[in-house]
């Protein structure tokens, strides 16, 4: 098999699937300090006890794969990532059942999309086999630390960083896959609230040809001025328009988006090039048929938003991720005026939101085969 320095989407021979081992060695907190963090985990904060990793290098492929104790990297600091930042990941959510059981929702998706987002870096692809095999290892050794109660879950976070020591410029000859897991409480444990945005202008998050539909970190490093743009004009989150005209909404820094219009309509930008296709995207448009909506997947210029909402025909307008599920907005606001969607959650935002979680913790039944049984 050959393989060039810019083509390392052949996967090397490797082992597949590979066999994810269960250091049996790894200390585990006790029973006391997991239901402490379990009690209140906020996002991100805490980790459970273990990790996978695995090694992909241009002459083995994918190798070393195993489960080990969740814990700091060693890397050089000469390694290819912390220069020219080759790096993708992933987030996904496993859910405990009423039953105990704990599911993850639609993770095929999550290994398509990482694959892709790995090839527009120029890193290796991990079969969809290991992927999903990560998750099921880790989860398994870590089930404890899977809450359950309201919306409470365990977030997976897959990603694969060009770990190589080397600072010549090409796709890194030594890769390495790493998933980590950290409880998650409720997002608003408060109960719904709309969230307010601002409308930027003076930067973009993606252009065409570039890494805009890829999951990966350079693009979160690179609207990372635009949200403190947005805090410092007094909104929560940051809306990004199209980079040649400046006049199509594209999506929020980590979330995309959903106008509901006053006939039933429900309208989300199209996927052209520059914005991430979510999964949670994705599922609403066929869950809002479903529910008996008409969808459009077309452009939605910033004035048809403004004066949507100004003149009543747009009613509602909701963010979706993986994290926050579904968030109502309740404000747009830009350099020179703002307009207000509403200062409670609107009734179909509710009903999106309230079925998508049912389906993902079993209190609905599962018909479009969405779920996945981790453990
Ligand atoms: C991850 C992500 C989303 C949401 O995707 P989900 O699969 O629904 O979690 C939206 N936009 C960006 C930029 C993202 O990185």
């Amino acid at each position: 098999m050959t393989q060039t320095d810019t083509d390392t989407s052949q996967d090397a021979a490797g082992t597949s699937p590979l066999a994810f081992t269960v250091d049996p060695d790894v200390a585990r907190r006790t029973d006391e300090e997991r239901a402490q963090i379990l009690g209140a985990p906020g996002f991100g904060k805490h980790f459970t006890d273990h990790m996978v990793t695995a090694t992909w290098t241009l002459d083995r492929g994918w190798h070393d794969a195993g489960v080990r104790a969740f814990g700091p990297i060693t890397l050089s600091p000469a390694a290819a990532v912390l220069h020219y930042a080759q790096e993708v990941f992933e987030g996904l959510k496993a859910y405990r059942h009423d039953d105990g059981s704990v599911w993850s929702f639609r993770p095929e998706a999550n290994a398509a999309r990482f694959a892709r987002s790995a090839r527009r870096l120029a890193l290796p692809q991990l079969p969809e086999a290991d992927f999903l095999g990560s998750l099921e290892a880790l989860v398994r050794a870590d089930v404890d630390w899977v809450p359950s109660g309201g919306e409470a879950s365990l977030y997976l976070r897959p990603f694969m960083f060009a770990s190589e020591e080397f600072l010549g410029v090409r796709p890194a000859h030594t890769v390495t896959y790493c998933l980590i897991a950290s409880p998650a409480g409720s997002y608003f444990p408060g109960g719904v609230r709309p969230v307010s945005i601002w409308l930027t202008t003076d930067y973009t998050r993606a252009a065409p040809g570039g890494t805009g539909e890829a999951k990966c970190g350079g693009n979160y490093a690179a609207s990372l001025a635009a949200q403190q743009e947005a805090i410092g004009h007094g909104c929560d989150q940051v809306c990004f328009v199209d980079a040649t005209e400046h006049r199509w909404v594209e999506e929020l820094g980590g979330m995309n988006l959903y106008f509901v219009h006053a006939d039933g309509r429900l309208v989300t930008p199209s996927l052209t090039g520059t914005i991430l296709e979510g999964v949670t995207r994705s599922s609403i448009l066929t869950l809002a048929k479903e529910l008996g909506h008409e969808v459009e997947e077309r452009k939605v210029s910033v004035e048809e938003w403004r004066d949507g909402v100004a003149s009543g025909d747009i009613t509602e307008v909701l963010a979706c991720g993986t994290a926050a599920v579904v968030t109502p907005l309740g404000r747009l606001a830009w350099d020179g005026g703002e307009v207000v969607m509403g200062e409670e959650p609107g009734e179909t935002t509710m009903r999106i939101r309230s079925r998508l979680l049912d389906i993902q913790y079993g209190r609905e039944a599962d018909e479009h085969g969405w779920l996945r049984r981790l453990a």
